[in-house]
């Protein structure tokens, strides 16, 4: 099959002839239709030693089943149309049986270095980690299940109240899932910042209700309003002095949701957090039940992500977009079609 490989840092993507996958006992191939861009790609692309040579990535997928392992049993057929939590948990832990498959102790990541992703013609998932695609979920829309799912499950985790005011930092796929569950749940106010225009254009396309260039601009507009400041505030960027930030900007007794993912430290003074009272959320990704849901909203009408789609390629065109989303600009979430 065809696939974009990944080779080093300096280089781009290559699409070129791969073995194809094979299922294990409880697994299935998917005929890969539609497979989403992710910042982790992008990010784990370029660091040097990020990724093993010769890694396919893609974690944001759709497509049909083509093979079904042995021991799945009727649960799945050929031609059935899904997506899938990208990973192969063990599939009899607590963790994969309740769903929350990220956690597993067994579990191999999908697309990052581990098993091979959806930059390809066919990818191998788990049968336990797929769901079923309602008949009016078309394979681009179940290619955004899975960022769609974070945003849910950071918004999950904030338990969002209806009328409450939040501040979402950071309008990429994952700010922008999260403006759109924050309005779907109920918050009164959804305020944005983020410091490029095309963003912060689709963040009032999906439910913000006020955007800001940067932190301390939307920290103005905060303290002008009653009460001071958002009661969540949601960390969707993942860089160095953010999460000081946010705890600088909370207000009294709010909530500061980390959703972005940063590996440098980031200092803060607990004291500032002990004085106003904060709780601190850190979340990773969804559970399967995020996936169910979210296809559950789409499928219903009742959520549209579309306004966060800039561009829609094919894989031979994925090296060259890939490399130019690794400098910024308005794009935000490209999906590859097959
Ligand atoms: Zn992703
Ligand atoms: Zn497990």
């Amino acid at each position: 099959m065809k696939a974009a490989v990944f080779h080093s840092a300096d280089r781009p993507l290559e699409v070129e002839e791969v073995p194809d996958p094979t299922p294990g006992p409880t697994d299935l191939v998917v005929e890969v239709r539609c497979c989403g861009i992710c910042g982790s790609d992008l990010h784990a692309a370029s660091q040097p030693g990020g990724l093993p040579k010769g890694c396919v990535m893609g974690h944001e997928f759709s497509g049909e089943v083509v093979e079904v392992g042995g021991e799945v049993r009727g649960k799945f057929r050929p031609g059935d149309r899904v997506t899938a939590v990208p990973g192969i948990g063990c599939g009899s832990c607590s963790d994969c049986l309740s769903g929350d498959v990220m956690h597993c102790a067994a579990l191999e990541i999908t697309g990052l270095g581990q098993l091979p992703g959806a930059y390809a013609q066919y990818v191998r998932v788990g049968s336990n980690e797929s769901v079923r695609l309602p008949e009016s979920v078309d394979f681009p829309l179940g290619a955004l299940v899975e960022p769609l799912a974070v945003g849910l499950h950071a918004v999950k985790a904030a338990a969002l109240e209806p009328g409450q005011d939040v501040l979402v930092m950071g309008a990429g796929p994952i700010g922008l899932a999260v403006i759109l569950w924050s309005r779907f749940l109920g918050a009164r106010h959804i305020l944005v910042s983020e410091p490029a225009n095309g963003r912060r254009a689709m963040a009032t396309a999906l439910g913000a209700t006020a955007v800001a260039e940067g932190t301390d601009a939307a920290a103005e507009i905060l303290a002008d309003r009653p009460g001071g400041g958002a009661d969540i505030i949601f960390e969707c960027v993942g860089k160095p002095g953010l999460l000081a930030q946010s705890v600088k900007v909370a207000a009294p007794r709010s909530k500061v949701v980390v959703a972005g993912l940063c590996m440098r430290p980031d200092n803060f003074v607990p004291g500032v957090a002990v004085v106003k009272e904060l709780r601190l959320e850190f979340v990773l990704a969804y559970h399967k039940a995020d996936f169910q849901l979210t296809l559950d909203m789409l499928d219903a009408g009742r959520i549209d992500p579309w306004p966060m789609v800039t561009d829609r390629i094919d894989l031979a065109g994925l090296p060259q977009v890939f490399e130019a989303l690794k400098n910024p600009a308005d794009q935000c979430k490209v999906l590859v079609e097959f």
